[in-house]
């Protein structure tokens, strides 16, 4: 238990979709315009200047999903696959639900979703319409959809190692501004996306580093090769270590767009620590992120819309 309230709260936040900058971030608890919910690093607490909403990483999860708190534990040990293994090899001593053994990461019960992909309408609305994606690069990541009992669209982001064995699933809700943006199956490790790529590269080829799969479906389809980074905050020592090896194996040179705030210029920098080498692109002062920028290209490239 005091493993999950000692997860760094800013992930916590991020990976339930809250957008952190500067250890603040808009207050989901009431209609705000402006940064008023703060974190404190130390303390591993959040709060809320206007509404008065406060407490730790158990809190947060309880009040923004709306569970109860031993929903909440199981939520935190699910979504953290990694933390949880180790939380678990720690305490053999089962005497509460989130102590049992965690169940590791079931492909077998995944992998025919993305044999044959399909994509609902929400999905394709999504990608196509919406992020303009090009459609062999929605092939190659084998995104595909589903709906739950209560209709609700998802679509489904296979994680793959570099071997090309399914290790992760993360679910993304295609309705605006859904509560929880994010779902993740039990044990998924969802670090590092789009591993495979790494076997079709050359000597001397780029790579782009983004941060989060969308940002690497628009790198892809921008002609660009690229694996992608959870966050800052979600960063751990297992993938600094796979990404350093990375840099002493392959003869090529690492790119990256940060977005264009602080989080992104921490994430950049975090990097560099492992890829001393990586070239820092900058966005134009209109683009907050590359699929951002990579819509306005594909906007200004091609005027005549394909959507209507
Ligand atoms: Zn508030």
């Amino acid at each position: 238990m005091q493993k999950l309230r000692d997860l760094p709260i800013e992930g916590v936040a991020e990976r339930l979709g809250l957008r952190v900058s500067r250890h603040k971030c808009l207050c989901p608890f009431h209609a705000d315009n402006h940064p008023s919910l703060s974190f404190k690093v130390s303390k591993n607490t959040f709060r809320c200047f206007v509404c008065g909403e406060s407490g730790g990483t158990i809190d947060l999860v309880m009040k923004y999903l709306r569970k109860d708190f031993l929903d909440a534990c199981r939520w935190l040990s699910e979504s953290w696959g990694q933390v949880h293994d180790s939380l678990t090899r720690q305490q053999n001593h089962a005497t509460c639900p989130i102590d049992s053994p965690p169940k590791p990461f079931d492909a077998s019960k995944y992998e025919r979703f993305f044999e044959r992909p399909w994509l609902n309408g929400e999905a394709r609305k999504f990608l196509f319409e919406e992020r303009r994606l090009d459609a062999r690069v929605v092939r190659w990541c084998r995104l595909t959809s589903w709906k739950d009992k209560q209709q609700v669209p998802w679509l489904q982001i296979p994680y793959y190692d570099r071997e090309g064995k399914l290790v992760g699933v993360q679910n993304r809700n295609l309705v605006k501004g859904a509560i929880p943006r994010f779902r993740f199956p039990q044990g998924s490790e969802c670090s590092i996306y789009n591993l495979p790529v790494l076997n079709m590269l050359k000597p001397g080829d780029e790579l782009f580093i983004t941060e989060g799969c969308s940002d690497c479906w628009a790198m892809l389809s921008a002609g660009h090769k690229a694996i992608a980074i959870p966050s800052a905050t979600l960063l751990s020592r297992k993938d600094k270590e796979q990404l350093s090896i990375l840099n002493s194996q392959l003869s090529i040179t690492f790119h990256m767009f940060p977005d264009r705030d602080e989080p992104g210029e921490r994430l950049f920098l975090q990097l560099r620590e492992v890829l001393p080498s990586l070239v820092h692109h900058q966005l134009p002062q209109d683009c907050k992120d590359f699929s951002d920028y990579y819509l306005k290209l594909k906007i200004v490239h091609c005027p005549l819309s394909i959507v209507n």
